[in-house]
């Protein structure tokens, strides 16, 4: 017998939610919508409203939903060859290698799936660094990481996050970790004893709602680094990928990491790829059996990724997301509002502080026609595909301004 294909249903947005209530965990506080369809910066729910993605998966969806180049790789790939596990090689995975290597001149990339376990890979590999180049005491290294930071979900990245919804309850922790205020390279320098292998960073704090570092903070931290013999590691998972106006948001300034630690946009939003490209030096302390994962490395997931960063280049995203990032920033500045406590931003990468909880305004959005999603209580972000027009991000103004100067 042969199984057929089967794929969405007719239910109403209400429907959809009911069931997602009654069968689902609450891990998440979804805003009301149910998407069923999309293409580049639009979205369509269940009874085919239509909205603006303003969010884009947390800058996972940087070249739009549904890109043709990226679908047509994805359906190619898929009818070919998906899975071999790397106890075989693959054809796809030594080009994507080399496409990392020649965007950004580090010597290796090491590929997983989800975020995570990127930054997992990265923190394993800083340990062993410690122990086998370094000399550091076996199972005494520490690694440095910024307080508001958001690098994951696993029990060993919620043992450092400050953040206690992410943490309490979680325990026990693995120890090894320090925590230092984001933006104070000074901070960092102080922290370094002779046991610390890394400092782990994110250049742009997204999660803690655009958290833009002074201008420096990474080229003196790198500094600190260098000194003293430490890893500088950076998780541009978010603010990667021309997210920031750059191809890594590191690139604003003049600093060479040990370790980038992309994933997110490394595929589109198709299908999770993710990766820590590095120098051979701190990949290198990897040898076979050490680490791994069915998944990572597949074919289906290289031949997209590669395509995905083909398009980044050739539609030119990141100047895209300079240009029309500067010029959202512009405007929503000049909204004049007694709520608004400050507007941010870096590229298409905004954050609007507000004087009250940004969830009632994003709910209002939404009736608008905008998706947004607020971020730590009061910041409402505002990240759409960098595939977005001027024309389109006139739209989209034109119903923050008012949202933004409505009493809610
Ligand atoms: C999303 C994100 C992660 C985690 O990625 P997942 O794919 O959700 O595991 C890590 N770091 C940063 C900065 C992120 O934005």
């Amino acid at each position: 017998m042969q199984v057929k294909a089967e794929v969405g249903s007719s239910l109403t947005t209400a429907e959809y939610i009911e069931l997602e209530k009654r069968y689902g965990a609450f891990n998440y506080a979804p805003l009301d919508v149910v998407v069923k369809e999309a293409s580049g910066v639009w979205v369509h729910d269940a009874e085919g409203n239509k909205y603006m993605d303003c969010l884009a998966a947390y800058s996972a969806l940087n070249q739009g939903h549904c890109h043709p180049a990226i679908l047509e790789t994805m359906i190619d790939q898929a009818k070919r060859v998906t899975l071999t596990s790397r106890a075989f090689r693959n054809e796809q995975l030594p080009l994507l290698c080399r496409d990392l290597h020649e965007l950004t001149g580090m010597e290796m990339t090491l590929p997983m799936n989800s975020g995570a376990e990127a930054v997992e890979t990265a923190l394993k590999a800083a340990r062993r660094w410690g122990y086998e180049k370094k000399g550091i005491p076996v199972d005494e290294a520490e690694i440095i990481v910024c307080a508001g930071n958001f690098h994951g979900r696993t029990i060993t990245i919620v043992s450092f996050t400050t953040e206690d919804a992410y943490r309490k309850g979680f325990g026990p922790y693995t120890p090894g970790f320090k925590v230092v205020p984001y933006g104070d390279a000074e901070a960092v320098r102080k922290a370094i004893t002779p046991k610390t292998c890394a400092f782990l960073v994110e250049p742009i704090q997204g999660e803690a709602g655009i958290i833009i570092p002074p201008k420096g903070y990474l080229e003196e931290c790198h500094a600190a680094c260098k000194e003293n013999n430490v890893l500088f590691m950076l998780d541009e998972i978010q603010s990667g990928l021309g997210r920031s106006g750059k191809l890594f948001a590191y690139m604003h300034e003049d600093v060479r990491p040990d370790a980038i630690i992309t994933g997110k946009a490394l595929s589109g939003g198709y299908y999770p790829v993710s990766a820590v490209i590095a120098t051979g030096e701190l990949l290198g302390v990897f040898r076979p059996g050490e680490h791994g994962s069915t998944f990572g490395g597949n074919p289906l997931g290289c031949a997209v990724a590669r395509t995905a960063l083909r398009v980044l280049q050739e539609e030119n995203l990141c100047e895209r997301s300079e240009e029309l990032g500067s010029y959202l920033l512009e405007k929503l500045r000049g909204v004049r509002s007694p709520i608004i406590r400050e507007v941010r931003g870096r590229g298409l990468w905004i954050g609007i502080e507000l004087t009250k909880p940004a969830r009632p305004f994003c709910e209002e959005l939404m009736r608008e026609g905008l998706l947004c999603k607020e971020t730590h209580d009061f910041v409402i972000r505002i990240a759409p595909p960098l595939v977005v027009t001027q024309e389109e991000l006139d739209w989209a103004f034109e119903r923050f301004e008012k949202v933004l100067t409505k009493t809610i």
